[in-house]
């Protein structure tokens, strides 16, 4: 499959003016670019707002950086005690196999660490002693692999990165990110699927999807084969400006999700990613979108609204709250439709 890597491919394609290829260039030259054809036959290149370009196109945007953006935006390098391992919380463990990705997205929360040229992914040595440390600490229930994307590694090398976890008796689930469903659905083979499930550990993949055209026919057939194994898919989804940040798209995307049986999982508020500041909303927006939301989509569809604390303080969930008052008496509560009711305190 072809993918565009650099400007002038981008230009070929139709994605970008060529009064704006060299402006682009630079950009490419700042952080890793990489769209398959087949995302990029998505774009609706008439709209110049089109949402899958905002996501995958470079923007000249990229360069300016504020000084509130950080290089590590959710604190990955505080926590990391060893290569491969960021240990925030007591009882699971983000494992990073790789640095590379199928496709770069413009607003990825660890642009400084992905792409070609950043740190490799792990090595054999590497990564027998990142499951030392897994083995050797007995709180750690949950390992979830990240990266990168860990869909991008051969199924033979996923096999042995599972098979490690299998033979920790205490890690109970495997928890994988990607967005290969999306990027490339016709990489999620049965192979691969096989080489996800392993004895006595439930494996859950959490797919990322941003926008209701990215789950194209062959994107469903993909979450559907994983789905099909037996593997609970969860979603994650990032509010981007002029992405998915209207009431209807977010509506769209959600009810899309669940049903490629994918169960809404987080909806994360735009990290202070370098030069990200034009895809980002504010609170206000996200928690308007969550009370819509609610008011008009099953509970299914409900993702969890949070927020990466920069520094590495982990998530908090920043979503509206309904109750609006709670005292000894008695608490205010507010319906879907805005309407309050008093409840006893007890
Ligand atoms: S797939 Fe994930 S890690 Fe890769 S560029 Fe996109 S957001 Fe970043």
């Amino acid at each position: 499959m072809t993918t565009l890597r650099t400007a002038t491919q981008l230009c070929e394609h139709g994605l970008v003016p060529p009064a704006r290829r060299q402006a682009i260039e630079k950009v490419a030259a700042r952080y890793a670019v990489a769209l398959p054809e087949s995302l990029a036959s998505l774009i609706d290149k008439n709209d110049p707002d089109d949402p899958i370009a905002r996501q995958f196109v470079p923007d000249v945007a990229e360069l300016d950086h504020r000084p509130e953006e950080l290089m590590d935006p959710i604190g990955d390098e505080a926590h990391s005690p060893i290569e491969g391992i960021v240990h925030r919380y007591p009882d699971r463990v983000l494992l990073k196999l790789t640095h590379i990705c199928r496709v770069y997205c413009r607003f990825c929360f660890r642009r400084e660490m992905v792409g070609p040229g950043k740190p490799a992914g792990l090595s054999p040595a590497a990564l027998a002693a990142a499951l030392d440390y897994i083995r050797s600490r007995p709180q750690i229930w949950e390992v979830i692999l990240t990266g990168g994307d860990p869909l991008i590694l051969s199924p033979r090398r996923l096999r042995a990165a599972m098979k490690g976890l299998a033979a920790i008796d205490h890690v109970k689930v495997v928890r994988i990110h990607t967005r290969m469903p999306v990027a490339e659905p016709t990489r999620v083979t049965a192979d691969l699927v096989r080489a996800l499930k392993i004895k006595g550990k439930a494996t859950y993949v959490a797919v990322h999807v941003n926008h209701p055209r990215e789950l194209t026919a062959k994107a469903r057939a993909a979450c559907a084969r994983l789905a099909d194994a037996g593997i609970p898919l969860l979603s994650q989804t990032v509010l981007l400006a002029g992405v998915n940040d209207t009431p209807d798209a977010m509506d769209e995307l959600m009810r899309a999700l669940v049903e490629c049986r994918i169960k809404p999982y987080y909806l994360h508020h735009g990290d202070l990613a370098p030069g990200t500041r034009h895809l980002r909303t504010d609170i206000a927006t996200g928690q308007e979108l969550m009370r819509r939301l609610r008011g008009r989509a099953s509970g299914l569809c409900q993702p969890t609204y949070v927020l990466d604390i920069p520094g590495g303080h982990g998530k908090s969930p920043i979503g509206p709250s309904y109750v609006v008052r709670s005292e000894k008496a008695e608490a205010v509560v507010e319906d879907f439709n805005g309407v309050q009711h008093r409840y006893p305190a007890r």
